[in-house]
C-alpha cells in the first residue's frame, strides 16, 4: 500500500455522525451547518463563521464580501495553491505576486512593504505548510492604508503566533479582516470537500452568508397580509453562489474538531522525529519554525540543498519506487502556464520561490501514521542517503 504524503483520519465516531444524518430528515440546509461555523470560528476565537462547500469558495466569498473594483491589486506570494490566486481574478482585480522569505516560506514583510502602492486594496498572506505568516507586521504595514487582509488559514487550523507578546490564533481575525479554511481530506479535519470563512465583522458575516445562497435572503418583514404575500417570500439582494456546504460533511465536521488535539499532538510528534533524524544531514533543509510561533504542520517540506550527491528528483522518485506518493507544494504561481501568460511572469521573477520550489518535497505527515510507517519513511530515506553518498 501506497504512504501518501497526506491523509484524512476518519473513526467510527465520525461515520456514526455522519449516518444519523444521512437518516434524518435533513441531508443539506440545516442547523448543523451553522453549528459546525460557529465551532470553529470559536476554535479560533473569532467571532463569526460561515460554512462553504471548499476551501477555493471560501476565499473566493471573502474577496467577493471586499467589494473591489477592476484595477484594484491584491497580493499574495508564489508559493501557494493556484485558489488563492483565482479568487481575486474571479472578482476582476489584479493578482500581484511578493517573493517568501527563505525560512519561513511565507510572505516576505519587506518585500511586501516595498510593493504596496495606491492599487493595492488587499493582500492575501498564506500561513504555508502551518506556519503562521507575519500578519502583525502585515496589519502594521497597511495601518491607515485602507488595505484588507484576508488570511489564507488552509493550513493553519490551530496554529498560535505571538505579536509583541501576545499570543494569537491563525483565524482569529485580530490583525485580518477575514480567514479561510479548507477542509479537503488532507487538512487538519475534513468535510470531504468544505471550507469556512471566519470574520469579526458582523457587516461582512452577512455578506458572506448572502453570497453563499445566490444571494437570496428570507424574512418575516417580507411578509405582507395586506398584499396577500405569504412565507413562500424571499428576495435576492446581489449576484450569488450555491456554495453551500451538507448538513452530513457538517456532522463530520464537528465530529472531526472534537479530535484536533490529537491531531496535533500526532503531527508534532512526527515532526519532532522528522526533525531529529533528517535535520542531521547538512544538505537537507527541514521545515523552520519561528520561536514566536507553535505551528500545527500541514505538510512536512524536506529541501534537498544543492549537493554533489544526489537531487530532490532523484529522492522523490526513489520514493516513489519504494511506494510512497509524495508531491510538491507548491509549483509557484508565476510558473503556470496560464497565470505565466497573463502577467507575462519569467524565470527569475521570484527567486527565493524558485529556489525553495527546486529543492523542496513534502514527505508523508499525517494523524494516523504509525510508528512503524514513521521508521520506516526514516530508514528508507537513510539507505537512499548511504546509496548516494
Ligand atoms: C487546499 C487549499 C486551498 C483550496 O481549498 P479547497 O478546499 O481544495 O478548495 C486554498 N489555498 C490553500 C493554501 C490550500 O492549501
Amino acid at each position: 500500500m501506497t504512504i501518501a504524503y497526506g491523509k484524512h483520519y476518519i473513526d467510527k465516531e465520525d461515520i456514526d455522525e455522519v449516518i444519523k444524518v444521512l437518516k434524518s430528515g435533513s441531508i443539506t440546509q440545516g442547523n448543523i451547518v451553522d453549528e459546525f461555523a460557529s465551532k470553529i470560528a470559536r476554535f479560533c476565537r473569532s467571532k463569526y463563521g460561515v460554512a462553504v462547500s471548499s476551501g477555493s469558495a471560501a476565499l473566493h466569498l471573502a474577496v467577493k464580501s471586499l467589494d473591489l473594483n477592476k484595477g484594484d491589486e491584491v497580493i499574495t506570494t508564489p508559493i501557494t495553491f493556484c485558489a488563492t490566486a483565482n479568487a481575486v481574478l474571479y472578482e476582476g482585480a489584479k493578482v500581484k505576486l511578493v517573493d517568501i522569505d527563505k525560512d519561513t516560506l511565507n510572505i516576505d514583510e519587506k518585500l511586501l512593504q516595498k510593493n504596496i502602492n495606491k492599487k493595492t486594496k488587499a493582500i492575501i498572506p498564506v500561513d504555508f505548510r502551518g506556519h503562521p505568516a507575519p500578519l502583525g507586521e502585515i496589519k502594521e504595514i497597511c495601518k491607515n492604508k485602507n488595505i484588507k487582509i484576508i488570511e489564507d488559514a488552509s493550513h493553519s487550523l490551530g496554529s498560535i503566533y505571538n505579536y509583541k507578546g501576545k499570543n494569537f490564533k491563525c483565524g482569529q481575525n485580530v490583525h485580518t479582516d477575514l480567514s479561510t479554511f479548507s477542509f479537503h481530506p488532507v487538512k487538519h479535519i475534513t468535510t470531504g470537500e468544505g471550507g469556512v470563512v471566519t470574520t469579526n465583522s458582523y457587516k461582512l458575516f452577512n455578506r458572506l452568508r448572502l453570497y453563499a445562497k445566490h444571494g437570496i435572503d428570507r424574512n418575516v418583514n417580507m411578509l405582507n397580509k395586506k398584499k396577500r404575500i405569504g412565507s413562500w417570500k424571499y428576495e435576492m439582494f446581489d449576484l450569488g453562489y450555491n456554495y453551500r456546504l451538507t448538513n452530513f460533511q457538517s456532522a463530520l465536521g464537528i465530529s472531526q474538531l472534537k479530535k484536533i488535539h490529537f491531531f496535533m499532538k500526532r503531527r508534532k510528534e512526527i515532526v519532532k522525529i522528522y526533525n531529529e533524524n533528517f535535520g542531521k544531514f547538512e544538505f537537507l533543509k527541514t521545515p523552520f519554525e519561528s520561536k514566536n510561533v507553535k505551528s500545527n504542520f500541514h505538510i512536512y517540506t524536506l529541501q534537498v540543498k544543492n549537493n554533489k550527491y544526489f537531487d530532490r528528483y532523484d529522492l522523490f522518485n526513489y520514493l516513489k519506487s519504494k511506494f510512497y506518493a509524495p508531491m510538491v507544494h507548491y509549483i509557484p504561481i508565476h510558473f503556470l502556464k496560464f497565470y505565466k501568460k497573463k502577467y507575462k511572469f519569467k524565470l527569475g521573477d521570484f527567486p527565493v520561490a524558485e529556489s525553495y520550489y527546486n529543492q523542496t518535497i513534502s514527505i508523508p505527515l499525517f494523524p494516523s501514521m504509525t510508528n512503524s510507517q514513521i521508521e520506516k519513511v526514516i530508514k528508507d530515506i537513510n539507505d537512499f542517503i548511504k546509496l548516494k553518498c
